[in-house]
């Protein structure tokens, strides 16, 4: 849970504190060594698991500072804040800090809420501890998304504004105005933009102006107007919005830069680094593109190993993509040459390679194949921005040409991953831990409507919420790889267990059929407590003996097979859950089970018929095999039939373990 926000820093003066933070590290699984850590008073040195600090504490706090990203406090607010007063910069540099009362009842954000990431900590830990959380940050309290927050799961970057001021406008209900000329819309259906004040459409009033964009800025000081675009097809599209904003310049606006720019680079061997940044912040000033909008550099695969490229991804942090000449020469460019084509057999390395990179953004992405090529007929998912430009650097070597191309989906930078979570049987104290902190951590929650609402109090704002029907199983597994595969964090979740007749088993068959390799996306699963194990707690202890349990779904299992389990289970005297018993359309089932049950047990044979356990309309009814056909059972419900010593006793149903003979 805490790995994200290492490296942290644990800090408590009491051994009850201690304790408190020993149990959050504990449950916090794939922390670096070292990232985590406890630090105590000598008066604690005893205390496994810590580390003392030796100096005062306001000393060793401001040793830590600057290498933290969070602090996690157990100590009085009031003490908290005369520690780290001194030390606060601005919000968008503070590591988070987070206060618990030693007793564990709160868990206050205190600064850092935002971009620190600490509400969204404080939101963690308080699951974890079973806590309040208090957050107090305007966005939070009112359930509205925060506008600094908005790109972070698709890996935009913030750029320049008044970021205090356009959050206030958000938050105090004035009409934002939303410009978004780059990256994806998906965003807007996070929770709490729907009842926000932002609006997509036109709007005179609007007091800010939130730019999603690739431009950059002309003057950064003054008007903080968004450039326009040098070719002549991009300024027709953008001069509405431009002549709009130039009559009202006193609004606030924030910039938000998603990368969907892909700089296309052919160059002569040897070209060094400072030629290669030279010819690309060069292009990007002329035609005013945001450097902070590059997603990643694309070439020809013979130039992986041109070093001045290399050095250059590697000191910005982007990905070269690089593709063979056999697929480079498939793309339709605006300036083909017949003098590449026989230096290198294609006729465009830059602008081709620049296209090709929008066609497959994400993560997980290889180069397509000639098949996929073939079909799209030349086309890319990209629009060429700039076509090539070739450029030289007084008294250096070399040449560059550069070309930059803007996809449609933005780069997010990160590894996707996928949780599979279990809901249990309906009720929310019935959940794991494990798995609320999931649901509460994911940028994207995806599930059948009726389990959503169920966990609705766990959603938090900011999320992504996917409800697809409950016959679209397959289309929900789907959509969580291609979110995760993009670089979301993604939570499927199923009712009950999710690996028991749950989507976890979909999902995993689903990869495996798109060549997965065990890795990327990452896969973490979060068990829950199952139907048979909800309603034999209602009932009593009918699962103290061996046991099965059997689908009478004959929908993706040939009903041959079903009765031969029942035949099998019934013969060998397992107490027997039957899940899916019986629908609208699928009656007979449930019939035919009883009439093989009772060839081998007796008829009195106590049985359990629980529907929607754990939830509102919960239904019990203890009966005997002879009877269980007079019972209504639905999709709802969940049938346990016991073996020859199962008894009914009291209204409990005990299944003997072989203890009292
Ligand atoms: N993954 C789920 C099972 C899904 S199959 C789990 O582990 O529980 C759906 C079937 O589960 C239903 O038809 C019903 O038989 C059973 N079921 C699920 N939740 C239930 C509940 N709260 N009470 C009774 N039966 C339930």
């Amino acid at each position: 849970m805490l790995a994200e926000f290492a490296p942290l820093a644990l800090i408590a003066i009491a051994p009850t504190g201690v304790n408190k933070l020993q149990s959050l590290c504990v449950s916090s699984s794939g922390i670096p060594k070292d990232s985590a850590n406890i630090w105590v008073p000598e008066s604690c040195a005893e205390i496994t698991g810590t580390q003392v600090y030796n100096t005062s504490l306001k000393k060793h706090v401001a040793s830590l500072w600057q290498n933290q990203r969070a602090f996690i406090f157990c100590l009085a607010t009031g003490a908290v804040v005369r520690l780290i007063a001194p030390l606060l910069e601005n919000k968008s540099s503070d590591p988070a800090v987070i206060v618990i009362d030693e007793m564990g009842q709160f868990v206050i954000s205190l600064c850092g809420g935002h971009q620190g990431g600490g509400d969204r900590l404080a939101q963690l830990i308080a699951t974890q501890l079973g806590a309040m959380p208090i957050l107090t940050g305007g966005s939070a309290s009112l359930e509205l998304p925060a506008v600094d927050m908005l790109g972070v799961p698709f890996g935009w970057c913030r750029g320049e504004g008044d970021w205090t001021a356009v959050s206030a406008s958000v938050v105090r209900g004035e009409p934002v105005q939303v410009i978004q000329e780059a990256g994806s819309t998906i965003w807007r259906t996070a929770r709490g933009v729907e009842k926000s004040s932002l609006c997509f459409e036109e709007t005179v009033d609007a007091t800010a102006e939130i730019w999603i964009t690739c431009r950059s800025f002309t003057d950064k000081n003054s008007t903080h107007k968004p450039s326009t675009h040098k070719s002549s097809k991009q300024k027709s599209q953008f001069n509405l919005k431009d002549h709009n904003y130039t009559d009202q310049s006193q609004k606030s606006i924030i910039t938000w830069y998603p990368k969907v720019l892909w700089v296309g680079i052919g160059c002569e061997r040897g070209t060094p680094r400072k030629v290669i940044e030279a010819a690309i912040e060069n292009t990007l000033q002329e035609y005013q593109l945001a450097k902070d909008a590059i997603a990643g550099i694309a070439t020809i695969d013979i130039k992986s190993d041109e070093v001045g490229l290399v050095e250059l991804c590697a000191n910005n942090n982007l990905p070269l993509r690089t593709f063979r000449r056999e697929i480079l020469k498939h793309i339709s460019v605006p300036n083909p040459s017949q003098i590449v084509a026989k230096e290198v057999g294609t006729p465009s390395v830059a602008e081709a390679a620049a296209l090709l990179a929008t066609f497959y953004p994400s993560h997980t992405d290889k180069e397509p194949s000639e098949e996929i090529l073939n079909s799209s007929q030349g086309k890319t998912k990209g629009e060429m921005l700039i076509p090539k430009q070739i450029f030289r650097l007084e008294g250096q070597p070399g040449a560059v040409t550069v070309a930059v191309a803007q996809s449609e989906r933005e780069y997010t930078g990160r590894k996707g991953k996928i949780l599979l979570v279990g809901t249990g049987p309906g009720e929310l104290q019935q959940i794991t831990p494990a798995a609320q902190t999931a649901i509460a951590s994911v940028d994207v929650v995806i599930g059948y409507g009726l389990y959503l609402d169920l966990i609705s109090p766990l959603l938090r704002t900011g999320q992504i919420i996917e409800a697809l029907p409950i016959t679209k199983e397959r289309q929900r597994a789907q959509r969580a790889i291609e979110l995760a595969n993009w670089g979301l964090i993604v939570a499927v979740v199923s009712s009950g267990d999710c690996g028991i007749y749950g989507m976890a088993g979909l999902v995993l068959e689903e990869l495996k059929v798109c060549g997965w390799d065990g890795k990327t996306p990452g896969i973490e699963i979060f068990p829950g407590i199952t139907a048979l194990q909800a309603a034999a707690s209602r009932v009593g202890t009918p699962l103290m003996h061996d046991f099965c349990a059997i689908s009478l779904s004959d929908l993706l299992t040939p009903w041959e097979i079903i009765e031969k389990r029942l035949q099998a289970a019934a013969a060998a005297d397992f107490v027997t859950a039957l899940y899916n018993p019986k629908s609208k359309t699928r009656t007979k089932q449930l019939t035919i089970a009883t009439n093989i049950f009772l060839q081998h047990r007796n008829p009195n044979t106590t049985v359990a018929v629980v529907r929607s356990a754990y939830r509102e309309d919960e239904q019990i009814t203890l009966t005997t095999l002879d009877k269980l056909l007079d019972v209504s059972v639905d999709m709802l419900t969940i049938v346990l039939i016991g073996n020859q010593n199962t008894r009914n006793y009291c209204e409990w149903m005990i299944t003997p373990r072989g203890y009292i003979k």
